[in-house]
């Protein structure tokens, strides 16, 4: 992974065989990023996508592999308990045309993923809500 910053923006080169959360999460890290937009496109060899059943209140998983485009790659980077956290969703197409996509939990990079992340002044935190089961955006609580 390479990445340049242009003013608030980073220009983000994930290599293959490379897990994009993993690498998000380190350029995270190294930048400080407490608040930021994140969108990506490229291919990817094998991925995990899950749905939260709201019921239940717990994920169900499903797993791919083969040629992916990723189609849609979209997220937030914000804090929880003083660390980045990283909320991403992903849609990728295979060689039929078929998109599968869901909450991003694992996708690792075939040929390439360009991805633009652009920081925003300031900070969100997350909270644990118990009423849904999720961390969810806590406006009430300081970020800074
Ligand atoms: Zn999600």
């Amino acid at each position: 992974m390479e990445y340049k910053r242009l003013d608030d923006t980073l220009f983000v080169r994930i290599d293959r065989g490379e897990e994009i959360l993993e690498q998000v999460r380190e350029v995270a890290r190294k930048e400080n990023i407490r608040l930021a937009s994140v969108q990506a496109l490229g291919a990817v060899g094998s991925f995990t996508v899950g749905v939260f059943r709201t019921e239940e209140k717990k994920y169900v998983a499903n797993d791919f592999s083969g040629n992916f485009e990723i189609v849609s790659l979209t997220g937030t980077i914000d804090r929880m308990d003083g660390n980045p956290y990283c909320h991403l969703h992903m849609s990728a197409g295979n060689e039929k045309g078929e998109v599968f996509g869901g909450h991003l939990n694992r996708a690792v990079v075939s040929a390439t993923c360009e991805m633009v992340i652009r920081t925003i002044d300031g900070g969100i935190e997350r909270s644990f809500d118990g009423q849904t089961g999720l961390n969810l955006w806590d406006f009430g609580k300081n970020a800074d």
